[in-house]
């Protein structure tokens, strides 16, 4: 029988004040990139990163390629990703004509592994661009200490880690420069979104010259470069105050929400969640399950029949047609954990009930065997 219930792998959690921010930035006329709402999001976003500037853009993937056109990228460079990450993040390295290079993640983290960053690490690296996947931080300190003396950049790639920590540092403005996505899916939305963080002014006033058309600061509708339309609406931009204000009661919701996924899978051998390093504060983003026991794709197809949507791992980048030319070390954890891994569903207005009712198929699907 299938459950009268479909319950979605993620779903945003849109509440009153949303409501009231969005009809007020629709009521005052300012409903493109001018308006109170961007200033406010930009300077609340900061402080919630502890980051000198924000600069809001039009999503994640074009502050990843605004923000790699700051640091200077272009033909000839290589920049280090990790081969276990949304496709965007290797799409902004190809917008700017430079070479990814792909690199194993760690199975303690699932994010890029430093040892074999300093294996990939040649003198046409231009940046180190982490991933804090699944809203697990990276480990910047290792990551930092090969790029400082090289004078390598570091770009975090933070869109699924909003307010995580590393070593008690908020991720996003760590490295030089960081990136942000607000898609409907991420643990805050504008719908579409994106945010780039940094400390340094000059790679801020960069940035905030390529999003809005490289316009002269001084010279109205003078351009002395390729410019981007990269804005932000000052509509989404409400949503995202909104959000923001209500961070950490969503962020608490979502650990609940993890914490019930942890009681309820525990005793099952072999089974594993997300990962927590000792140094880390990750969040949760997806509820990341990996196991060895039935196939991920047959327990989605399983858990799909009970009215419950699931996702499969990224595929990782060196399996994407558009990636083969990519240079690659070898990538042994990051196949064996897109092979073994399926998100479950993850938000903040999930219920205690509805954890166990998704929990007892899951259970049931991996102890029958
Ligand atoms: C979501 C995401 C992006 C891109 O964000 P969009 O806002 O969808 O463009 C980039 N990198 C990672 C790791 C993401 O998960």
């Amino acid at each position: 029988m299938t459950s009268p219930r479909f319950i979605p792998v993620s779903e945003p959690d849109i509440g009153e004040l949303e409501v009231r921010y969005v009809t007020e930035a629709v009521r005052s006329g300012w409903v493109s990139s001018i308006g109170p709402f961007v200033e406010r999001f930009e300077s609340d976003f900061a402080k919630f990163c502890q980051v000198k500037h924000a600069i809001a853009v039009s999503n994640g993937t074009t502050a990843l390629h605004v923000a790699l056109l700051a640091l200077g990228v272009g033909p000839g460079d290589e920049v280090i990703i990790p081969d276990l990450t949304f496709v965007a993040t290797g799409n902004a390295v190809l917008y700017c004509g430079a070479k990814p290079v792909l690199v194993d993640v760690s199975p303690d983290t699932w994010c890029i592994d430093p040892a074999e960053v300093e294996k990939a690490i040649t003198t046409r690296t231009k940046v180190i661009l982490p991933v804090h996947l699944y809203g697990h931080p990276a480990d910047m300190d290792a990551l930092l200490a090969l790029a400082r003396p090289r004078k390598i950049a570091v770009l975090e790639d933070a869109a699924e880690a909003h307010g995580a920590k590393c070593r008690g540092k908020v991720v996003g403005g760590i490295g030089d420069i960081g990136c942000f996505s607000f898609y409907g899916n991420k643990i805050l939305t504008t719908g579409e979104g994106g945010m780039v963080t940094t400390n340094d002014d000059h790679l801020a006033a960069r940035v905030r010259f390529l999003k809005d058309h490289a316009m002269d600061p001084k010279r109205r509708y003078f351009h002395p470069e390729v410019g981007y339309n990269y804005r932000m609406t000052n509509i989404q931009a409400a949503l995202g105050c909104a959000q923001l204000e209500r961070a950490d009661e969503l962020l608490a919701k979502r650990r609940g929400v993890m914490d019930a996924y942890r009681e309820g899978l525990a005793g099952l051998d072999g089974v594993q969640l997300n990962p927590h390093a000792s140094w880390a504060d990750p969040v949760p983003w997806m509820v990341c399950l990996v196991q060895d026991r039935v196939p991920a794709d047959v327990l989605a197809a399983r858990l799909r029949d009970q009215g419950i949507d699931t996702r499969p791992f990224f595929v990782p980048m060196h399996e994407l047609p558009t990636f083969r030319s990519a240079l690659a070390l070898a990538l042994p954890q990051a196949d064996r954990l897109a092979g073994r891994g399926l998100n479950l569903p993850m938000a903040a207005s999930l219920d205690a009930d509805c954890v166990s009712g998704i929990l007892r198929p899951v259970r049931s699907a991996l102890s029958a065997l």
